[in-house]
């Protein structure tokens, strides 16, 4: 529940605090009085008041001082001044000092009633702006306010601490600059609610929530701080579609590729091949010279393919010692002379540690009848019949021949 508002009544008539302070119980005010100027100021410093009615003529401290002490302890307490015809100068002069309002008496009680009402929701109100005012200024990420000009109005701490040039800059802060057209949009009432974009300053990444705000017609920006986040995802990411030894890709991002690279084929008809390849007795290398020779003969291979390949070849590793190569553009010729190459490239290379190696190929195209499995199978079938033949050699098949 709402705790009930709180009013001091400082009057040295004690007739008039008592039946005033009946009165506002009633009407649902909880009352304090003091009969002079030291008592309401002590008070005050005891407990916090919505509002205090202050006679202008108090037998000790004057009216207006005693409002200025109450206000310096309670900057937001509103005060009415009660005053005799002849203090109304000193009454005017006190509204300029920051009373609510003056009161002549003898005054009407509706009329005081009334005014002590729009007191008490003056501070209520003002009370409200300060808590929400301090929302955005101990957000610790960055607030930024933009006018409909384009200039900025608002940055909290957090935002002039990270980005200290962007009162000067405006729009052509890096931060921004990428945000113009949605903020254009805005502004002219196309985009509704509220967007989101990806921006970066520097090594950093940063995402914008970009709203407007019809209340004050202004433009609001929360930036995030995603930089962490951002390279986590890419973390993960990596990790996910990558041979951690090769560090090429791993059989289920290349799987994916192939797929969508299978769907584009069938759409558009353009040739695209893959190649399949095994190294030569490598059971023999890791057995002669250990594992760890396995493993860099894995990874010497595989900059050595990836030197004699297009740029837009994709390069998997699809099983311990088995490769993929997707050539997309290519034809079973282009793909076997590709292979072909690289047979010969690797026959050529000399391996630190075992020297000479060789490795079989097998190279198969997409046909107008394949899917995906069919085409799988036939570079399979084909790798199998290089080994058969006697290895270090490349094999190419087309779906005839498999069906034979
Ligand atoms: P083939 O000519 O018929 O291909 O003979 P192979 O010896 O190459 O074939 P096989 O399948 O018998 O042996 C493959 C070997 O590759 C067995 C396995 O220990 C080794 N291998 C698979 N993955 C790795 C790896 O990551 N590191 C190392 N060092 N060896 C691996
Ligand atoms: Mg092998
Ligand atoms: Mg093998």
């Amino acid at each position: 529940m709402k705790a009930k508002p709180q009013i001091l009544i400082v009057d040295d008539d004690p007739n008039l605090r008592k039946t005033l302070a009946d009165i506002l119980r009633v009407k649902g005010y909880e009352t304090a009085v003091a009969a002079n100027g030291a008592q309401a100021i002590a008070t005050a410093q005891q407990q916090t008041f919505s509002l205090a009615l202050i006679d202008l003529m108090l037998p000790d401290i004057a009216g207006l001082e005693v409002m200025a002490r109450i206000k310096t302890i309670t900057p937001l307490t509103e005060a009415i001044i009660l005053t005799g015809h002849a203090s109304m100068d000193t009454a005017i002069t006190a509204t300029g000092q920051g009373a609510f309002a003056y009161l002549l008496k003898p005054y009407q009680m509706d009329d005081l009633l009334q005014k002590i009402g729009h007191a008490v929701e003056r501070k209520q109100a003002r009370e409200e702006i300060l808590r929400l005012a301090s929302f955005p200024r101990l957000l610790p990420s960055p607030v930024i306010e933009l006018n409909l000009a384009g200039e900025v109005t608002y940055l909290n701490p957090a935002a002039e601490r990270l980005f200290p040039e962007l009162n000067m800059q405006g729009l052509s802060h890096p931060l921004l600059q990428g945000s113009q057209a949605l903020l254009t949009a805005l502004w002219h009432g196309k985009q509704p609610g509220d967007s989101t974009l990806e921006t970066m300053v520097g090594e950093a990444t940063y995402e914008l929530h970009v709203s407007y705000v019809q209340e004050v017609d202004l433009i609001r920006i929360y930036v995030l701080d995603i930089t962490q986040r951002k390279r986590s995802e890419q973390e993960i990411y990596l990790l996910a579609t990558t041979d951690s030894l090769t560090g090429i890709a791993n059989r289920r991002y290349f799987s994916t590729v192939l797929a969508a690279e299978v769907e584009r084929t069938k759409r558009y008809g353009a040739p695209m091949s893959v190649i399949m390849y095994d190294i030569d007795f490598f059971k023999r290398v890791n057995d002669t010279f250990g594992h760890d020779v396995g493993d860099y003969v894995l990874q010497a291979l595989t900059s050595l393919v990836k030197q004699n390949i297009r740029s837009n070849d994709v390069l998997a590793r699809w099983g311990g010692e088995e490769f993929m190569v997707l050539m997309p553009q290519s034809n079973l010729k282009a793909a076997r002379d590709a292979a072909e190459k690289l047979r010969l490239t690797i026959a050529a290379y000399h391996f630190h540690h075992c020297d000479h190696l060789t490795v079989s190929f097998g190279v198969a195209s997409f046909e107008p009848q394949d899917d995906l499995n069919a085409l799988l199978k036939r570079v399979d079938d084909a790798l199998y019949r290089a080994k058969a033949q006697g290895r270090n050699r490349v094999e190419a098949l087309t779906g005839e021949v498999t069906a034979k």
